[in-house]
């Protein structure tokens, strides 16, 4: 109740810290007793005041189950899992699901394994569709794991498939708020799992079509926020490739055109991301394993990377006394432009450069952004000190194993198509 007497809900109550930290002056307080011990001879004489204070907090009959799971969440739980484990406990579950409410979960978002297992428990105990929905509905599709899967059958047997469909779809609107969290399983692992469950395809659907739309826009920010860093987008590839693997066998398992074409396009305008050899060795990977072509989308990207492979082929290999790296820098300062006439000569593989401690660390942190083979070293000697700029000497025999790996790439993608 407010002071007009109209009742409140807790969760809109707030408590200032003030209220609940004492922070009045010690002289205004009242005195209940004070202890005075007197003069000890070895240590100082000690004087203990003593006040009280109190506070009683009420709350309504009705609401105890709900304080039972906000203040001690593991015991309640305990003792209401174990009601479920009985049949004929409907009607007092389903009683105290609508008493608790949120506070049946940790953290309702992002709920554990263990909380997800049991609240599911729950939702199919009860029977009652609409306060099953209304006790689930507040995932979030990105926070599933391998572990939901069964306990998501046990849902789809006990309300069908559309509900279970809802809720999912839910979930993945819920997801949408956290715009850049990408999916907790992988995607392929997941419709496997769903198989063994016998999980209904169409929910299968709602969590794969989620989960690739949450890809292309991870990869549409990384490609917009870090375009100058090659380095971070270099080091992020391999997971890169193996969910894009993911992804196309999880393509061919739906079987839904629209899906793989948006998909296939999202990898297509992004060549940064996915470069053609390592897309190209990803396909061939793919049609060894067996993933329909067709279907995984698979096919249209072999058309996509067999030019590029055959240009770099055509291209031949670089001459063996070539120093040249191309690369082009995000920054047009004079430094960095004098720093890319460097990477760029095909004569230089060292330069010794005297430049102020301000203008070294700029040109070293453009270039590292940008991951070439380059070495620096920060030579402290006369003044300004210098900067001293070394291509790698593996820049030959790297082009070499590259241009080795393009030709049988190259040579393998033709004998396929
Ligand atoms: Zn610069």
């Amino acid at each position: 109740m407010n002071a007009q007497s109209q009742s409140v809900a807790y969760k809109t109550l707030h408590t200032r810290d003030d209220q609940t930290c004492m922070s009045t002056e010690l002289g205004e307080l009242d005195l209940v007793d004070s202890e005075y011990e007197g003069f000890m001879g070895n240590y100082g004489e000690t004087l203990d005041y003593w006040y009280q204070r109190g506070a009683i907090v009420v709350w309504r009959v009705q609401d105890q189950i709900m304080f039972d799971f906000d203040l001690n969440r593991n015991q309640s739980m305990q003792a209401f899992t174990a009601l479920i484990q009985q049949p004929g406990n409907e009607g007092r579950v389903a009683e105290i699901v609508q008493q608790a409410g949120a506070f049946l979960f940790s953290d309702y978002r992002h709920p554990n394994a263990a909380d997800w297992a049991s609240i599911a428990g729950i939702g199919a105990y009860i029977s009652h569709p609409e306060l099953a929905f209304s006790l689930l509905e507040r995932c979030s599709i990105r926070a599933m794991t391998l572990a939901y899967v069964a306990p998501l059958k046990r849902l789809q047997d006990v309300y069908g498939v559309d509900w279970c469909e809802r809720l999912l779809q839910k979930w993945a609107t819920n997801a949408k708020d956290a715009r850049t969290q990408l999916p907790a399983l992988e995607l392929a692992d997941f419709l496997q799992r769903a198989d063994e469950n016998a999980l209904d395809r169409r929910l299968c659907r709602v969590v794969i079509d989620d989960g690739i739309n949450a890809y292309i826009h991870d990869d549409t920010m990384t490609a917009s926020t870090s375009a100058t860093s090659a380095a971070r987008r270099n080091a992020a590839l391999p997971t890169r490739l193996k969910t894009c693997s993911h992804i196309a066998r999880a393509c061919a398992w739906l079987n839904d055109s629209a899906l793989t074409d948006a998909w296939v396009a999202h990898v297509k305008t992004h060549p940064l991301l996915y470069p053609a050899l390592e897309l190209a060795q990803l396909l061939m990977q793919l049609q060894t394993q067996g993933v329909d072509r067709n279907k995984s989308g698979s096919a249209v990207l072999l058309q996509y990377v067999e030019p590029h492979l055959r240009d770099e082929c055509n291209r031949g290999l670089r001459e063996p006394g070539d120093w040249s790296i191309s690369a082009s820098a995000a920054c047009r300062c004079q430094y960095c432009t004098t720093a890319m006439q460097f990477v760029h000569s095909p004569t230089e593989a060292e330069r010794i450069w005297p430049l102020a401690a301000v203008h070294r660390s700029h040109v070293m942190s453009q270039l590292r952004d940008l991951d070439l083979p380059l070495h620096f070293e920060e030579r402290k000697q006369g003044s300004p000190h210098k900067l001293v700029m070394t291509k790698d000497q593996q820049l030959y025999p790297q082009a070499t194993r590259r241009y080795e790996q393009v030709k049988v790439c190259y040579a393998a993608l033709r004998a396929m198509s």
